[in-house]
């Protein structure tokens, strides 16, 4: 217990580690963060005209009660619980989330091309797929992989579908029996509970950034902001920021990007370097919109799958907290644009203009709504999903094993790079288990040993 333990990056990694060793009552700790504030990705901020905003519509549900009793322990009763109201627009309709289920909704034609493919596809083998978009034909059949989940996924990810892997599914995709589906149709019956966000939390004030910046506090003077590092150096055990302060670690927890950690560390192989740098992502363009107009819709999110819009998802933030907007006279929508990393300067530069375009096509908005926007927020996103690629899990154990070996442990949404496990809650818990394996040996459980 007289390590002395560096966290890198304050987002819900570096907040889950600080947090267990606060629990442990460890003292020799720090944490660095570039930033001048906490939460990582999952920050929000508040603009000049009162309008809150996510980086892109962040909703929390959880997997485990140790992120449970930590939320707890910050909302207290500041918090309302949702059920999910969710969409599909296609051809100028509303299809209830999950689409798979809910295929009624479509014209006959459609239905039935999506039953048919359904059934031959109940024949395959979806083991046998080789990739995602494999996968998603044998799983889901010829009629919804065409309507939905091909356009669907190819907007999300902008990355060749053939070359994602297939086993990183479990949760995150909604697979379906035949019989269900057909019962749903013939009964005329929605069938939208599925899956681990169908209820979910949000903050009353301050957006999803207040579960992190509600810890603040509790970090004390271990924190350190507008520290953005620029070197580790694994000899001496030294890290160097860019504002020329440097400290020293015998053991690590760092959430910031594991191809950047890789490129800044002194003594790492090349090989570390280049199966780092081979780990892919998507990039985003998320666009808050403030409007001067009471909300016209009880939905939570919407999936837009043509390619007639720009967005892959537009969320009503405003129903998720009153508090998100000045006052019941406003509403805000947040809208998501993935984008290949190269594009995402080009992207965010008509990215309001381009989201306005989507809406008014997609009639959530009429040309004379676009009048009352009275705020906007574009926030881009070099790294938004981490794309679990056929070849991740190979470059990603050369990389995470490197740094274990120096007892680095590299975790979170990019310091980890595995999607499947990339949302704040396994982040959190992948923080504070990686204290409690550098600290007394414990075997992680969220993150488990690589193939
Ligand atoms: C569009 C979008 C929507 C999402 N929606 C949800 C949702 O609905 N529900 C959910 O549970 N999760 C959601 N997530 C995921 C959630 O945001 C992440 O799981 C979480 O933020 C990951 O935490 P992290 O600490 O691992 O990484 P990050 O949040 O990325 O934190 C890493 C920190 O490291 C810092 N850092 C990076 N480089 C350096 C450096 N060189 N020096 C110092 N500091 C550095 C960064 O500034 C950052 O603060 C969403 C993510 C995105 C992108």
């Amino acid at each position: 217990m007289r390590k002395r333990i560096l966290i890198l990056g304050a987002g819900p990694t570096g907040i889950g580690a600080a947090h267990r060793l606060n629990d442990l009552g460890h003292r020799d700790w720090d944490i660095y963060e570039q930033h001048d504030y906490i939460g990582g990705l999952a920050a929000s901020f508040t603009d000049e005209s009162g309008f809150v905003w996510d980086i892109g519509g962040h909703v929390l549900f959880s997997h485990y009660d140790y992120f449970d009793q930590y939320v707890d322990g910050i909302l207290k009763e500041d918090y309302l619980a949702h059920e999910r109201r969710s969409f599909i627009r296609m051809l100028n309709n509303w299809v209830p989330y999950p689409f798979q289920n809910n295929i009624r909704y479509l014209n006959k034609d459609i239905v039935l091309e999506c039953l048919v493919g359904l059934l031959e596809a109940s024949k395959n083998s979806r083991s046998a797929a080789g990739n995602f978009r494999d996968w998603i034909s044998a799983t889901f059949g010829a009629g919804i992989a065409k309507h939905f989940m091909l356009p669907y996924n190819e907007m999300v990810w902008k990355f060749p579908l053939e070359e994602m892997s297939k086993d990183w599914i479990a949760e995150r995709v909604s697979v379906i029996d035949f019989e269900r589906v057909l019962r749903n149709v013939i009964l005329e019956r929605d069938d939208v509970g599925w899956g681990p966000n169908s209820k979910f939390k949000f903050p009353l004030h301050g957006g999803t950034g207040t579960m992190f910046e509600g810890y603040r506090a509790d970090l004390g003077d271990h924190l350190h902001l507008n520290h953005r590092v620029r070197s580790v150096d694994l000899e001496s055990r030294a890290v160097e920021f860019e504002n020329g302060e440097k400290t020293s670690f015998d053991v690590m927890v760092t959430s910031i990007p594991l191809d950047e950690l890789a490129l800044i560390t002194v003594g790492a192989p090349e090989s570390v370097r280049d199966a780092a740098s081979r780990l892919a992502t998507t990039a985003g363009v998320m666009i808050g919109l403030g409007f001067k107009k009471p909300c016209p819709s009880d939905k939570c999110w919407m999936y837009f799958p043509e390619s007639n819009s720009p967005f892959y998802r537009v969320t009503y933030f405003s129903n998720y907290s009153p508090n998100n907007v000045p006052d019941s006279e406003h509403y805000s929508l947040v809208c998501e644009i993935s984008c290949p990393p190269g594009e995402v300067d080009a992207v965010g530069a008509t990215a309001v203009e381009s989201s306005l375009n989507g809406l008014v096509a997609a009639g959530l908005l009429s040309q004379a709504d676009i009048d009352t926007v009275v705020s906007t927020k574009v926030i881009k996103l070099t790294r938004s999903y981490p794309v679990p690629t056929i070849a991740r899990d190979q470059n990603l154990k050369h990389a995470i094993e490197f740094f274990e070996g120096h007892d680095i442990l590299s975790r979170g949404r990019f310091g980890g790079w595995r999607y499947e496990i990339g949302n704040t809650d396994h982040s959190f818990m992948q923080g504070k288990e990686a204290v409690d394996r550098l600290m007394s040996g414990e075997q992680e459980t969220v993150w488990t040993p690589l193939p």
